[in-house]
């Protein structure tokens, strides 16, 4: 993959950075020219599910 501003292969996974409201891949030299998207967004929804299910009843509590 190339960066998206400068042309240059990026080396690993590259940035994803929004400029002027278009999202691109950028390499680490580059990432300045825009806004780091914030990946933790995504995944939020599924941690959220996650953490709901969880909901126990302590009813071993009173066998001990
Ligand atoms: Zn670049």
């Amino acid at each position: 993959m190339d960066c998206e501003i400068c042309g240059r292969p990026i080396k690993g996974k590259g940035f994803k950075i929004v400029v002027e409201g278009s999202e691109v891949t950028v390499c680490h030299s580059c990432k300045n020219y825009g806004v780091e998207k914030p990946i933790s967004q995504v995944s939020q929804p599924g941690v959220s599910k996650v953490l709901i299910r969880r909901k126990k009843q302590p009813t071993n509590i009173e066998f001990s």
